[in-house]
């Protein structure tokens, strides 16, 4: 069976296809600048093993027509890798928000679609573009299942003491106000890799998901039992825009006493705090060469970086009372080993040692990066969230 993915956003769409045989791309690209006067599609092919890439710059004016194109490429008689779109079986597509109604993959109906709609409030960046990207993949691949994976989902089977908040009942009651949290579909990707590694089931294992975005979980026995991210993904962990945890009186002082806006203070807090408001960049990347030159604006932001992160791992080791695994995953967590020796740097009691060669070596695959003798394991884990949501897909096909 081929599977494609697809990831919508506003102005792009993300898009792999998958062959479940192999578990293998054959295909990935990106669709950018959709609704600009210049739009842009990177798309790349896998044949027995030969990567190759054409990029195209052309008027793209919606979803529809980008992903036509995306159609074209995919059956090109030279360059294709499937004869016709039917070959298709299913596109999966990543939804973020499932609120409290979907806490399962699920066979995209006219009906799932509605409560979509229903919760476009609670994440009006991401679901009114995840839907249009379903809508349109249902004309472009009519014959293919369409199949909704939710990046809320792992995280429904939290406790109501983890996810409430302390504020008016009927605020949880009336408007759905609680924790749903994000990245779900790589905490139970990389969660399972470490419990099939462990090889046991009964685990207490966090999940640490830092790239871009970023956020923590704890994984209890394979079921998420709390983690960072909230109503929206701007609580918890310091990000590479988003500020995590702050006090909401800044907020009000901000409104209040600064005369700010909502849409500024909202502005502030989603692009213009995290790493870049610490030091205007916010790419670790690029962080770490200015630390390395002595910026200390830089160490200071790489160490409360690393500090929020071992915050949450004394929390959730509570939550759990346990801790068999720490699992770093995503751009930052899978590359860079000097957020990872921070974070693991003065954490014996936790049972946490982290062996300095392990750390500094590189690999694709899963590694453990602990000292021989340390109770707990440190895992470095590739996530591989499209794959997660094509073998989901597949999974509710069978
Ligand atoms: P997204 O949330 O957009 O999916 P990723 O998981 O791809 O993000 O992570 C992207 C981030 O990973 C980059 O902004 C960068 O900070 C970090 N990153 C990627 N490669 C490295 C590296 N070699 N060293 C340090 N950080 C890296």
């Amino acid at each position: 069976m081929k599977i494609l993915v697809i990831n919508a956003g506003s102005s792009s769409i993300k898009y792999q296809l998958i062959d479940m045989t192999t578990e293998l791309p054959l295909s990935s690209g990106i669709v950018e600048r959709i609704g600009l006067e210049e739009g842009t599609l990177t798309h790349k092919t896998f044949i027995d093993g030969i990567e190759n890439k054409v990029s195209e710059t052309f008027p793209i004016p919606n979803h529809t027509v980008g992903l036509e194109r995306v159609a074209e490429l995919l059956t090109d008689k030279k360059i294709g890798v499937i004869t016709d779109p039917s070959e298709i079986q299913a596109v999966g597509h990543r939804l973020v928000h499932g609120g409290e109604a979907f806490t399962k993959t699920i066979l995209i109906t006219n009906d799932v679609k509605a409560k979509v709609k229903e919760l476009f409030p609670l994440a009006p960046l991401h679901n009114p573009a995840n839907l249009t990207g379903v809508e349109v993949a249902e004309k472009v691949f009519s014959h293919a299942s369409q199949i909704g994976v939710f990046d809320t989902a792992f995280h429904q089977t939290m406790p109501e003491v983890a996810f409430r908040y302390a504020i008016p009942n009927e605020m949880y009651e009336k408007m759905g106000i609680r924790k749903y949290g994000f990245h779900g579909t790589s905490h139970k990707y990389v969660s399972e890799k470490a419990n099939e590694y462990l090889g046991k089931k009964e685990t207490n294992i966090i999940t640490i998901h830092i790239g871009n975005g970023a956020s923590i979980a704890a994984v209890k026995n394979g079921a998420c039992v709390d983690t960072s991210m909230g109503l929206g993904p701007l609580n918890g962990l310091i990000m590479g825009t988003r500020s995590g945890d702050i006090d909401p009186s800044i907020i009000f002082y901000l409104v209040e006493q600064k005369g700010y806006s909502i849409e500024e203070v909202s502005n502030v807090l989603n692009k213009k705090s995290g790493m870049v408001g610490l030091t205007g960049n916010f790419d670790m990347r690029d962080i770490q060469k200015h630390l390395l030159n002595g910026d200390v604006n830089a160490e200071l932001s790489y160490k409360m970086y690393a500090y929020r992160i071992k915050q949450y791992i004394g929390n959730y080791t509570a939550a759990m009372n346990g801790l068999d695994a720490i699992i770093f995953t995503a751009g930052i967590g899978e590359n860079d080993s000097l957020v990872r020796k921070l974070v693991c740097e003065n954490m014996e009691f936790f049972g946490i040692e982290i062996d300095k060669e392990k750390n500094a070596a590189r690999s694709k695959d899963i590694r453990e990066i602990n000292s021989e003798a340390a109770k707990t394991k440190i895992l470095v884990i590739p996530t591989n969230e499209e794959l997660e949501i094509a073998r989901q897909t597949f999974e509710l096909l069978k």
